[in-house]
């Protein structure tokens, strides 16, 4: 070709081609992860340079257009955006020395290190930038020409060792990336898998994307990353309708929180509180599944933005504080998650104390997901107590849902403790004679049958200062609050009865004792004051541990 120059790559482009060349993998896709986003870079670039010189203005339907061509096995991407000048090409596509590599010698080097059959998926989290094209094809050519300049250069090159650049033609400013197929890679020239791809790996690009399907341009992308937009201009329509795509949802939300971070730490945060259960059972799966976003980009919804207990709130994180290409390792490591998690966890924790305000509005929450809010007294020590007061129980005395700060309220004069009484159902609970004598005093009893319940009493020490005990746990003090109603037989004496019940029964009891907390029952079985509550002695039993003492 006339004026063709050839160039050796640099010495770091040459080890990444090898490896990306190598590891023939099923995390291939990302290319089009990686040139999407650089076409859509390119258009922001160009969109910022014509805010001060409005020449280098972007035509109008300006997009990133994708096109298979299967008879030619070529698959191409194009875009309206600042493209690449000569020297560009060569210093950008021949070399490392970009924006978001910085950490790259230290990928690199734990690509090289690491296993063969890890490399695939180390590759595909480190994301590798143009250079991924030369995983589904074995020749790339690049046709650009940079915004203000009147001519068009082709870069090309087959991935190894070296490329070429020459004169070329193209109408207008933008990039043209051709990739030439791999014959192992055919799907990548079918329309619908790469539908696939731009909806899971690039939905939220502003740009319009589209692809080629049966001569037509077909719109790919939703493309409108709602949630950077002022609040003053979203709909209550388009927020249900995001809610519902994200989700797979097909009510309204519960809650809604947008904001926007502003600070030592920068993102956008849309969340969204289900209003219903969603179908796939929120036990499935621990992790929180909010997708974290790096400039609109979609990096990753195992970010576990939110810890487990909230793991049914769903939405987005967008933060400017990542590199794009940021690594499983980098988000284990910075700094960056940890103060968005806990930022996001906090907002969060308030918008529920908020409308916990209100009963009629808080119930349905809690009747969906207060089962997997509690988990947070058990698992959570920061925040233990604010997830205790935010939840809400049913209660021997009490229609509807009472809170602790209600039941320590309602305390009786000389009642020390708040009691529960866990089973596994509530009618059951209701029932029981373990609240007999909290009954006759007119206690409440706090009735919990939940699985949760069974564990999370035990490290909630205390709520507003009060104990938190069991009424299964020994004997609780009650002999100090009077019967409200006094037993119609007076206490016959049942001393002498206790060594023959201990008689009888043996080893399977500790001891046999006499106990305030009966009114009309003759006998209860209780658990020690020091040991596990009957019903997490149960669960013991039926999950196999073995029991202390
Ligand atoms: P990164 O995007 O992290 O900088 P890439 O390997 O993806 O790394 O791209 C390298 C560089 O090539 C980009 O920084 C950009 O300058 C240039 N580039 C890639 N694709 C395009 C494009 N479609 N239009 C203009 N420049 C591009
Ligand atoms: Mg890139």
């Amino acid at each position: 070709q006339p004026g063709e120059e050839r160039h050796e790559f640099g010495a770091e482009v040459g080890r990444l081609l090898d490896l990306v060349v190598h590891a023939l993998y099923s995390e291939r896709e990302i290319f089009l992860r990686e040139l999407v986003a650089n076409a859509a870079d390119a258009s922001d670039r160009r969109r910022f340079e014509a805010l001060t010189d409005s020449a280098k203005a972007l035509p109008d339907g300006a997009k990133v257009r994708i096109h298979p061509d299967k008879d030619a096995r070529l698959l191409t991407i194009s875009d309206d955006g600042i493209g690449m000048s000569r020297e560009e090409l060569a210093r950008n596509l021949g070399t490392i020395a970009r924006s978001g590599t910085r950490a790259f010698g230290q990928d690199m080097a734990k690509l090289e290190n690491a296993k063969p059959e890890e490399r695939p998926s180390l590759i595909g989290q480190f994301g590798v930038g143009f250079y991924a094209a030369f995983m589904i094809a074995d020749r790339v050519e690049v046709t650009s020409r940079r915004v203000g300049e009147d001519k068009a250069w082709r870069w090309s090159s087959e991935g190894q060792g070296s490329y070429t650049l020459a004169p070329a033609e193209r109408d207008l400013p933008g990039t043209d990336i051709v990739l030439h197929v791999k014959t192992d890679a055919d799907e990548f020239l079918e329309p619908y898998r790469l539908e696939t791809i731009v909806r899971k790996w690039a939905d939220h690009i502003t740009w319009p994307i589209t692809i080629v399907r049966d001569g037509n341009d077909v719109a790919a992308n939703e493309g409108t990353a709602l949630w950077r937009k002022p609040k003053s201009d979203i709909t209550e329509e388009q927020y249900t309708e995001f809610y519902q795509h994200l989700g797979h949802m097909f009510d309204k939300p519960w809650a809604t929180l947008h904001w926007r971070a502003e600070g030592t730490i920068e993102f956008t945060a849309l969340l969204f509180v289900p209003g219903m259960r969603p179908f796939e059972p929120v036990e499935s799966t621990r992790e929180s599944r909010v997708r974290l976003h790096v400039r609109r980009m979609f990096i990753t919804d195992e970010a576990a933005l939110l810890p487990p207990w909230l793991r049914f709130v769903q939405g987005v994180v967008d933060t400017e504080d990542l590199p794009l290409n940021v690594s499983r390792e980098m988000l284990q490591a910075t700094p960056v998650l940890a103060r968005i998690r806990k930022a996001v966890t906090n907002r969060v924790i308030s918008e529920l104390r908020s409308k916990s305000k209100d009963a009629e509005t808080y119930a349905p929450f809690w009747e969906n997901f207060g089962a997997v809010l509690k988990e947070g007294i058990w698992e959570d020590h920061e925040h233990r107590t604010e997830v205790a007061g935010l939840s809400r129980f049913r209660s021997s005395t009490e229609q509807g849902l009472v809170s602790l700060a209600d039941y320590v309220g309602r305390m009786k004069p000389g009642q020390e403790a708040i009691y529960y009484l866990v089973g596994d159902n509530h009618d059951a609970l209701a029932g029981s004679p373990q609240l007999e004598g909290f009954q006759a005093r007119g206690i409440e009893v706090l009735l919990l049958s939940d699985q949760v319940d069974a564990f999370w009493p035990e490290r909630l020490d205390r709520f507003d200062d009060k104990p938190i005990r069991s009424v299964t746990q020994g004997l609780a003090d009650l002999s100090a609050i009077p019967l409200t109603d006094e037993p119609a037989d007076e206490a016959a004496d049942v001393e002498a009865l206790l060594p023959a019940i201990k008689d009888a029964l043996g080893d399977a009891i500790a001891e046999a004792r006499i106990t305030d907390r009966l009114v009309g029952s003759a006998v209860v079985l209780a658990a020690s004051q020091s040991g596990p509550d009957l019903q997490m002695q149960r669960l013991m039993r039926r999950t196999g541990q073995r029991m202390p003492g």
